[in-house]
């Protein structure tokens, strides 16, 4: 579900993070995540993604640039800015002496949520904790831990949800459960936020995706452009003698010459199939001796962005 609204859910222009110590987080990155989306901030570790969700959440302060949450300016309208996002960290952290109940309800206090708009009970049963309601939360298990950590991010019914690493140690089983309730909730409206360090999982499940690396967006597209990038197939083709001009078709992407004899040709692989390409080579006069295929994937992809920058 995409609301047209223009106002992004999360609009952030020039942050920049240098921790004490010196060490540069972000350098200057600018990123506009659409209200509806489920959008997917991906990058290897140390990248910098948890140091944005941090700063959007409070917990740790910009050194310069601005971030607005639902368009509330986090320093100027913060308590806005706030109440708009519930953030689910990575780490577990709870009150091993309230119950499941008790601490949904207590979040929901501390953002000031009357009693009566309260829906403990209904956020336990979506995460399937509805008879853990009154159990210890040390006693349990650490899926049932990490859903009641959504359930809880969820507690003031914020229009954006950040899932920080949301399946780092999680089984397969409840990895399903997980982005079953991610998408119902998107469903219902919900802007939904997540950092992954795995494509597979961001290719799966969002809209689009932000790639940071070294503190610094490479790219952010909608998901299909990514994977689209991800149909280029490149294939080398050494020839019986030196290549002045490389041959052109309508086939071919793009055509480099690696060395006098070897050609390097980039297809598109809904497009064009190698037989083509090939057929295409000699068809310009060359004799081919010797070939060499690449099949990159979203990984390459991937890689290809992060090297680059
Ligand atoms: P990611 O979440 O993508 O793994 P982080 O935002 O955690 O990346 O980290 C980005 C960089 O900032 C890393 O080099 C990390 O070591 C550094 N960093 C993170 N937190 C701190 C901190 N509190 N003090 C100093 N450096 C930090």
């Amino acid at each position: 579900m995409t609301d047209t609204s223009p106002t992004p859910a999360i609009e952030i222009a020039n942050l920049t993070k240098v921790y004490k110590g010196g060490k540069q987080a972000l350098d200057n990155i600018n990123l506009s995540i659409p209200r509806g989306q489920i959008y997917g901030l991906l990058g290897p570790n140390g990248a910098g993604k948890s140091t944005t969700i941090n700063i959007l959440a409070g917990l740790v302060n910009k050194t310069s640039g601005t971030a607005k949450i639902w368009g509330f300016d986090i320093d100027q309208n913060p308590r806005n800015a706030k109440n708009s996002i519930g953030i689910v960290p990575q780490e577990i952290v709870f009150d091993p002496f309230f119950t499941p109940f008790e601490t949904l309800e207590n979040q929901a206090g501390y953002y000031g949520v009357p009693k009566d708009r309260r829906r403990s009970m209904e956020l336990l049963r979506a995460v399937h904790l509805e008879d853990k309601a009154n159990a210890y939360a040390r006693t349990l298990s650490g899926g049932m831990k990490r859903r009641l950590l959504v359930a809880k991010a969820m507690a003031h019914s914020p229009p954006i949800l950040v899932l920080d690493e949301p399946t780092a140690g999680v089984d397969v089983q409840l990895r399903q459960q997980l982005w079953a309730y991610v998408r119902e909730l998107n469903r219902q409206g919900v802007t939904i936020v997540l950092t992954t360090h795995y494509l597979e999982e961001a290719e799966e499940l969002c809209d689009r995706i932000g790639i940071i690396n070294h503190g610094k967006v490479i790219t952010d597209k909608p998901t299909r452009e990514l994977i689209a990038m991800a149909q280029e197939k490149v294939v080398q083709v050494t020839v019986d003698r030196d290549v002045v001009t490389p041959p052109a078709d309508p086939s071919f992407e793009k055509i480099e010459l690696s060395d006098e004899r070897t050609l390097t040709i980039t297809y598109m692989k809904n497009r064009a199939n190698a037989g083509q390409v090939l057929s295409a080579v000699q068809a310009s006069g060359l004799s081919i001796v010797d070939v060499v295929t690449r099949d990159p994937d979203l990984e390459d992809v991937f890689l290809n962005l992060t090297a680059a920058a």
